[in-house]
């Protein structure tokens, strides 16, 4: 029998990508589809090098309620024919809420990976599937000491609440191209170290408002006046910023698609700023140390913000923030390069394996 992971978007396949690895031949990999298209998932299974997951169907592109409810027919359906010894799902998404019903549907142990984040924010989806995921969860693998303390405070026996850290730590360091690498890909771009900003805009609080949309576009033309803003952009932004009528604010901007992960931790390692909306996006700068301006109301990583990343709304406090952002200059960047990151240290899959281990009957770790 095997330890499912039920996955659907990038993130997840980002932080769960050493797991895999080290779970070897015991993975087996479910994709909803959530993210279907090549630049969202295709890739990145390839460059990540994930084995060949079993493919759920109907599911990307529709709304919330159908994704969740066709993956957790089609996973009850899997669990009854392989009922695997554990499920694990990592986040926030309808994918992992799907595979955390199903895994209670059929009473299998199920491990959350990066459990016990709150925004406190009840209009974000992802706040109700991580509150849901985490009453289901048998065993909670919080990322940070907050997140811990979040689940204790909603009633979580503190037994099934481990301190792993967050697998974005493992994530970057195994992906992050190497210097030669690194600077190959700046110099095809046209870009020099520390002379550009990276920036992320796909959430749909951002995007599905066209005045927040404008605001942001507005502020990171106004900044691309004095240093390049480089904008891989999410096919749900490229889609709403036609539908708005904004394509025009997009020409200051250098555009590009949406990048593979190791191109965009390349970019992102030397970025003297980055301006994103992205949970991940949020963890990595901690890793790479380099300062963020994050656009948002609120934010479920309150980590990030003491040393790494400023919370601003769209609007002129974006413009602001970025040019403070700026003005840290090297020796505010070679300050964040040094600081910790509070996500952990880079052994959180391995961690989670030997919880895994706790709970499984046979043997199964490729990489004790
Ligand atoms: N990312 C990427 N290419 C891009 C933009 C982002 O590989 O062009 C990565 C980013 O580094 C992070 C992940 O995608 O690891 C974040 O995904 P997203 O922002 O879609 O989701 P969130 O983290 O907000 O849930």
């Amino acid at each position: 029998r095997s330890i499912a992971l039920v996955l659907g978007t990038r993130p997840e396949l980002v932080k769960l990508t050493e797991l895999i690895r080290l779970l070897g031949p015991a993975a087996h990999v479910v994709h909803t589809g959530q993210h279907y298209d090549e630049e969202l998932s295709g890739r990145f299974l390839t460059d990540l090098g994930i084995p060949e997951p079993t493919y759920l169907t109907g599911i990307g592109g529709h709304p919330r309620a159908v994704q969740i409810s066709a993956a957790l027919a089609q996973l009850d359906a899997l669990f009854q024919t392989e009922p695997p010894l554990a499920v694990v799902v990592q986040g926030d998404t309808n994918a992992a809420l799907a595979g955390a019903l199903a895994a209670n549907a059929r009473s299998v142990p199920l491990v959350h990976v990066e459990a016990g984040l709150r925004s406190h924010d009840r209009n974000m989806p992802e706040e109700h599937n991580r509150v849901l995921i985490d009453r289901l969860a048998d065993v909670l693998c919080a990322a940070t000491p907050e997140n811990r303390d979040n689940l204790l405070a909603e009633g979580v026996a503190p037994e099934l609440v481990e301190i792993t850290g967050n697998t974005v730590v493992e994530a970057v360091h195994s992906q992050l191209p190497d210097a030669d690498e690194r600077s190959a890909h700046l110099e095809e771009l046209g870009l020099t170290p520390d002379g550009y900003v990276l920036a992320t805009v796909h959430r749909p609080e951002n995007t599905d408002a066209p005045a927040a949309l404008r605001a942001i576009l507005t502020e990171l033309a106004a900044l691309a006046a004095d240093v390049p803003v480089v904008l891989p952009l999410h096919p749900r932004t490229r889609a709403r910023v036609e539908a708005a009528g904004l394509a025009a604010l997009l020409a200051p901007l250098r555009v590009t698609r949406p990048l593979g992960y190791r191109d965009f931790l390349a970019l992102a390692r030397h970025a003297a700023l980055l301006v994103s909306d992205s949970g991940g996006v949020q963890e990595e700068v901690t890793v790479l140390g380099r300062p963020l301006v994050v656009v948002r109301n609120s934010t479920e990583r309150p980590e990030a913000m003491a040393d790494f990343a400023t919370l601003v709304a769209p609007g002129p406090a974006l413009g602001r923030a970025a040019r403070e952002g700026l003005a840290l200059g090297a020796p505010g960047r070679a300050r964040l390069a040094a600081l910790p990151s509070p996500f952990g240290d880079g052994l959180a899959s391995h961690r989670i394996v030997r919880l895994l281990a706790e709970l499984a009957t046979t043997p199964y770790a490729t990489a004790a």
